[in-house]
Protein backbone atom coordinates (compact mmCIF):
# COMPACT_ATOMS: atom_id res chain seq x y z
CA UNK A 1 0.00 0.00 0.00
CA UNK A 2 1.59 3.39 -1.39
CA UNK A 3 1.96 6.02 1.87
CA UNK A 4 1.14 9.83 1.49
CA UNK A 5 4.68 10.65 0.45
CA UNK A 6 4.66 8.21 -2.33
CA UNK A 7 1.42 8.96 -3.60
CA UNK A 8 2.21 13.21 -3.31
CA UNK A 9 5.34 12.14 -5.02
CA UNK A 10 3.19 10.89 -7.83
CA UNK A 11 0.47 13.32 -8.42
CA UNK A 12 2.71 15.51 -10.93
CA UNK A 13 3.37 12.16 -13.06
CA UNK A 14 -0.40 11.41 -12.93
CA UNK A 15 -1.51 14.63 -14.40
CA UNK A 16 0.85 14.28 -16.63
CA UNK A 17 -0.24 10.81 -17.43
CA UNK A 18 3.17 9.19 -16.79
CA UNK A 19 2.24 6.34 -14.54
CA UNK A 20 2.75 2.67 -15.47
CA UNK A 21 -0.02 0.57 -14.42
CA UNK A 22 1.01 -0.35 -11.51
CA UNK A 23 2.21 2.94 -10.01
CA UNK A 24 -1.69 4.20 -11.31
CA UNK A 25 -3.71 1.63 -9.48
CA UNK A 26 -1.71 2.15 -6.25
CA UNK A 27 -2.29 5.78 -6.67
CA UNK A 28 -5.90 5.59 -7.35
CA UNK A 29 -6.48 3.08 -4.43
CA UNK A 30 -4.56 5.49 -2.08
CA UNK A 31 -6.20 9.07 -3.58
CA UNK A 32 -9.63 7.11 -2.97
CA UNK A 33 -9.37 6.12 0.65
CA UNK A 34 -6.78 9.70 1.48
CA UNK A 35 -8.68 12.84 1.71
CA UNK A 36 -5.60 14.57 2.54
CA UNK A 37 -3.79 13.77 -0.83
CA UNK A 38 -7.33 14.29 -2.15
CA UNK A 39 -7.00 17.92 -1.34
CA UNK A 40 -3.36 18.23 -2.98
CA UNK A 41 -4.16 16.16 -6.13
CA UNK A 42 -7.08 18.93 -6.23
CA UNK A 43 -4.91 21.61 -5.77
CA UNK A 44 -2.32 20.72 -8.01
CA UNK A 45 -4.80 20.04 -10.98
CA UNK A 46 -6.49 23.19 -10.02
CA UNK A 47 -3.33 25.17 -10.83
CA UNK A 48 -1.81 22.93 -13.40
CA UNK A 49 -5.09 22.78 -15.36
CA UNK A 50 -5.89 26.31 -13.91
CA UNK A 51 -3.26 28.25 -15.67
CA UNK A 52 -3.74 26.75 -18.68
CA UNK A 53 -7.71 27.61 -18.97
CA UNK A 54 -6.73 30.95 -17.76
CA UNK A 55 -5.32 31.47 -20.94
CA UNK A 56 -8.08 29.74 -23.07
CA UNK A 57 -10.40 32.37 -20.93
CA UNK A 58 -12.23 29.06 -19.72
CA UNK A 59 -11.87 28.48 -16.25
CA UNK A 60 -15.59 26.59 -15.14
CA UNK A 61 -16.22 23.21 -14.19
CA UNK A 62 -12.55 22.37 -12.95
CA UNK A 63 -13.52 20.41 -10.36
CA UNK A 64 -15.51 18.35 -12.24
CA UNK A 65 -12.94 17.76 -15.10
CA UNK A 66 -11.15 16.34 -12.16
CA UNK A 67 -14.24 13.97 -11.04
CA UNK A 68 -13.97 13.10 -15.12
CA UNK A 69 -9.68 12.20 -15.16
CA UNK A 70 -10.01 10.26 -12.68
CA UNK A 71 -12.47 8.04 -13.37
CA UNK A 72 -11.00 7.98 -16.99
CA UNK A 73 -7.80 6.96 -14.94
CA UNK A 74 -9.91 3.87 -13.39
CA UNK A 75 -11.33 3.27 -17.36
CA UNK A 76 -8.10 3.21 -18.92
CA UNK A 77 -6.41 1.40 -15.95
CA UNK A 78 -9.00 -1.63 -15.90
CA UNK A 79 -8.64 -1.53 -20.14
CA UNK A 80 -4.79 -2.21 -19.94
CA UNK A 81 -5.41 -4.52 -17.04
CA UNK A 82 -7.95 -6.41 -19.06
CA UNK A 83 -4.80 -6.26 -22.08
CA UNK A 84 -2.30 -7.61 -20.00
CA UNK A 85 -4.78 -10.42 -18.82
CA UNK A 86 -5.30 -11.34 -22.83
CA UNK A 87 -1.85 -11.10 -24.23
CA UNK A 88 -0.69 -13.64 -20.86
CA UNK A 89 -3.63 -15.81 -22.30
CA UNK A 90 -2.48 -15.71 -26.01
CA UNK A 91 1.14 -16.52 -24.88
CA UNK A 92 -0.10 -19.45 -22.89
CA UNK A 93 -1.66 -20.98 -26.09
CA UNK A 94 1.26 -19.92 -27.93
CA UNK A 95 3.06 -21.98 -25.57
CA UNK A 96 0.84 -24.98 -25.37
CA UNK A 97 0.96 -25.02 -29.12
CA UNK A 98 4.56 -24.85 -29.83
CA UNK A 99 4.62 -27.79 -26.78
CA UNK A 100 1.76 -29.72 -29.10
CA UNK A 101 4.22 -29.50 -31.80
CA UNK A 102 7.29 -30.55 -29.90
CA UNK A 103 5.52 -33.91 -28.90
CA UNK A 104 3.93 -34.57 -31.94
CA UNK A 105 7.64 -34.15 -33.75
CA UNK A 106 8.60 -36.48 -30.98
CA UNK A 107 6.51 -38.96 -31.90
CA UNK A 108 6.91 -39.08 -35.22
ZN1 LIG B 1 -2.42 10.21 1.56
Amino acid sequence: MMNCIEAQKLIQEFLDDDLDNRELSDFLGHIDSCPDCKEELTIQFLVKVGMQRLEDGNTFNLSRELDNLLADSKKKLSARRTLVFVSYGLEIAVAAMFAICILLLIAL
